[in-house]
């Protein structure tokens, strides 16, 4: 069985490493850039551990964190929280929004008045009614309105016509303050973060890798590839790359929003306070947030590396949350044939999938595999 594997970030070295369980699998994994994991690897700044972003790894499904467990050692870190700094209020508070936060606004009684309103099943349009429906104005014009404004580049949080990536868990939340007490929430022990998973990928005996390598054709219909002049054969196709660039934008460019991270560091030993990861910024300043990365790595340093990120045009990392865009992504999966797949961030095209669902897909992968019951792209029901 032959398999080509298109993308080696966690999507594509997930599926290759499942993959390559199938006694008579041979495969081969293309890459464009010069590493395997994408933004999950971890590089070093100033000897400080970081990767693009958090990349920590969250989730409900026991089974992709047991899979994780087989190469990496993980620690547990459900306790951590996220604060939001909310300058009407010069105040930190925690986000998914707190009860005992709220307690402490000063315009909490007419937040509470807004609450009254709540309703337990919400229905809504858009982003910004979601929110509104669900918190009231006054919370949603504190924490929500310009994060989301800021996070996709928009004007009006109305344009985003779909949201149920966006509450994290929770819209409020009583009690406990951490941001993810109710699932897995872990990060690798080692220096090197997930960096052993990826390497693992280059050793495996039925799996060839080609760094720095795109296709040059591509022909699903006939199951084959041409890379370099020379024409290959495959069996089973798993795309992890973006669907419009797969099939050189024939319906045009879907839309997606990128991001800068700028790495500061701080002459002390710890910067933000304990049990806080991430803080966010929902005013008028540039930067949506900011991670210490110490707080995952345990990084032993008399200073501090702190990741701050800025939304731009910079990359492709954020699949754009609505529905005209997902519909255009659509279009490009119905050219997709039998065994043919498409996972991951870019390749579902939707800004849920995460480090968890890119493996929660590449297992299914190969059950869909092992039962011949390929029904479409899309892995998982959630993502069609
Ligand atoms: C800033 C940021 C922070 C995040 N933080 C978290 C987090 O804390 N926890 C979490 O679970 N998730 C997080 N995520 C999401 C998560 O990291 C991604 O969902 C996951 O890593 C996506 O993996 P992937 O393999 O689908 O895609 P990618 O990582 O994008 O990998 C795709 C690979 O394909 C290659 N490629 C592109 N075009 C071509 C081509 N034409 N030919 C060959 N190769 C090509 C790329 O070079 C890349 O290596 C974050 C994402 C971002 C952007």
């Amino acid at each position: 069985m032959k398999i080509l594997i298109i993308g080696g970030g966690f999507a594509g070295c997930a599926s290759a490493e499942i993959l390559s369980n199938f006694k008579k699998s041979k495969i081969v994994l293309i890459e464009k850039g010069n590493d395997l994991g994408a933004g999950v690897r971890t590089h070093f700044y100033g000897g400080h551990p970081f990767t693009f972003g958090p990349r920590h790894f969250l989730t409900e499904n026991k089974d992709t964190y047991l899979y994780l467990k087989k190469f990496l050692k993980m620690r547990n870190c459900n306790y951590h929280q996220f604060k939001s700094y909310v300058e009407q209020d010069d105040n930190f508070y925690n986000y998914p929004l707190n009860k005992r936060d709220i307690q402490v606004m000063p315009d909490r009684k007419k937040i509470y008045n807004q609450l009254k309103n709540k309703k337990k099943i919400i229905n809504a349009n858009n982003l910004e009614e979601f929110w509104i429906k669900s918190v009231g104005k006054i919370l949603y014009n504190k924490v929500i309105k310009n994060y989301n404004k800021k996070m996709w580049m928009v004007d009006d949080c109305k344009i985003l016509d779909t949201f149920n990536w966006s509450p994290k868990g929770f819209t409020i939340k009583s009690g406990n303050r951490a941001a993810f007490n109710d699932r897995i929430s872990a990060y690798p022990i080692h220096k090197d973060g997930y960096n052993r998973f990826f390497d693992k990928i280059k050793k495996i005996k039925n799996v060839k890798i080609k760094m720095r390598t795109t296709l040059d054709k591509l022909n699903m219909q006939k199951k084959t590839y041409q890379i370099g002049g020379k024409k290959y054969k495959f069996d089973i196709l798993i795309n992890t790359i973006a669907p419009d660039t797969l099939f050189n934008y024939k319906y045009g460019k879907l839309k997606f929003i990128g991001r800068d991270l700028i790495k500061i560091v701080f002459p002390t030993k710890e910067v933000f306070p304990k049990d806080v990861f991430f803080l966010y910024y929902p005013n008028t300043e540039k930067f949506t947030r900011m991670v210490e990365y110490k707080k995952f790595t345990k990084h032993k340093s008399k200073n501090s590396l702190v990741g701050l990120e800025i939304p731009s045009k910079n990359g492709r990392y954020y699949p754009f949350p609505i529905k005209s865009e997902q519909k255009k992504a659509r279009k490009y999966f119905s050219l997709f044939k039998h065994n043919c797949f498409s996972i991951g961030r870019a390749g579902t095209y939707r800004y849920e999938v995460d480090i968890d669902d890119c493996i929660e897909q590449s297992l299914k992968i190969k059950e869909i595999i092992l039962k011949n019951s390929w029904d479409g792209p899309i892995v998982g029901e959630r993502f069609k």
